[in-house]
């Protein structure tokens, strides 16, 4: 019998789609996969998330 729900699976998830990129804006290190509104300013500048909000480039 195998524990199903093993409670052991608090590891750090290094996900290889992340990427740390510096933002352009405020030169804080982030990642650009990150699901927040942090983007390629341009599709060229990367820019963090606070700094997506701030300036409202998002969209
Ligand atoms: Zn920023």
């Amino acid at each position: 019998m195998s524990p199903k729900n093993s409670s052991s699976k608090n590891f750090k998830s290094e996900d290889k789609s992340e990427k740390i990129v510096t933002c352009f804006t405020c030169l804080v290190k982030f990642d650009i996969n990150a699901d927040d509104c942090s983007h390629y300013h341009y599709g060229k500048y990367p820019m963090c998330d606070y700094c997506s909000q701030f300036y409202g480039f998002y969209k």
